[in-house]
């Protein structure tokens, strides 16, 4: 296992032993977008599957299973239940973005994890090609990191949101570490795209927990400071590397009107981002969707959030 820490931000290679339950949630390696799985245990309750996926799902998180990995394994790739979960929790947490509008043949592309020094600038040229908007949501120690390329996709006119300044589960912080670990990563991206700090404190206010993971008083924080909760609709699991072929089908199969795609630029997945993007971006044009940002899906969804000024 080598994690390397020299810019605060877990810098991972990837590898098959995860020794420790804080190296597991600092890697990312297991994201199972089990959103809420403790505070929906009640909605969940009412669904006799989806306890005992909660339980698979929560085990991944703080990496339970880890030393049973070789066991588990057949059970890691979680993609099948992701639709099951997230028409459990998209009612059960409606303050949520979770899809567009269901008559609008527009979806969002979205990219957690980064900004990456390898994997984003092939993304980036896939993402110019086609001409194509999308949302990334960055880590702020990746910002501090990579801040050349943050500037890119900033000066592209993509859609930026906060993923926390590193890949820590907000239910484990503290108010005020979450709190803080927004702010520093809206200051990161400030620095890095040279942005006026007013401005980025304005306007970048989209948060993707990390990990999926949150609970009702994460969201009530949120919405205390103004931020608004970003989530998905189609997670084809690219972050365990199952196949580019794999992940395609998935998103092919799963995408409709309003989708919010979910895939990662950063070190878990990144390898592939480009050429996913550049095998699904033509397919879903020919099958007559509009590529919009998180933003255009929020106006749509009318939630009834503070709309961002732009
Ligand atoms: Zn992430």
């Amino acid at each position: 296992m080598a994690v390397r820490r020299g810019l605060e931000v877990p810098v991972v290679e990837r590898s098959n032993s995860t020794k420790s339950v804080s190296q597991a949630i600092d890697l990312g390696r297991m994201q199972p977008y089990s959103i809420g799985v403790a505070s929906a245990s009640v909605t969940l309750g009412k669904h006799p599957p989806l306890p005992i996926i909660a339980l698979i799902c929560y085990g991944q998180t703080y990496g339970l299973w880890n030393d049973f990995s070789p066991f588990f394994s057949p059970f890691m790739q979680l993609a099948p239940f992701f639709p099951l979960i997230h028409k459990v929790l998209r009612p059960t947490f409606p303050t949520c973005l979770w899809t567009g509008d269901a008559n609008s043949a527009t979806i969002a592309l979205t990219f957690d994890d980064g900004p990456h020094p390898t994997h984003t600038p092939q993304l980036l040229e896939v993402l110019d090609r086609y001409e194509i908007p999308a949302s990334f949501f960055w880590l702020g120690a990746c910002v501090h990191r990579s801040p050349h390329m943050a500037q890119e996709i900033w000066q592209r006119g993509h859609w930026i949101g906060l993923h926390g300044y590193q890949h820590h589960s907000f239910p484990r912080l503290s108010a005020d570490e979450l709190k803080q670990s927004l702010a520093k990563t809206q200051e990161a991206i400030a620095h890095a795209c040279q942005v006026d700090l007013a401005y980025v404190q304005q306007n970048i206010r989209d948060v993707r927990p990390p990990n999926g993971l949150f609970t009702p008083q994460t969201l009530r924080y949120l919405q205390q400071w103004n931020y608004r909760p970003v989530m998905w609709s189609v997670v084809p699991e690219d972050w365990v590397r199952p196949g580019i072929d794999i992940v395609t089908q998935r998103v092919l199969s799963q995408t409709c009107n309003g989708s919010l795609i979910v895939l990662h630029d950063g070190y878990c997945g990144g390898e592939d981002v480009a050429k996913t993007a550049d095998r699904l971006i033509p397919r879903l044009l020919d099958q007559g969707y509009q590529f919009v940002t998180v933003d255009a899906l929020w106006q749509q969804a009318a939630i009834g959030v503070p709309v961002v000024k732009t």
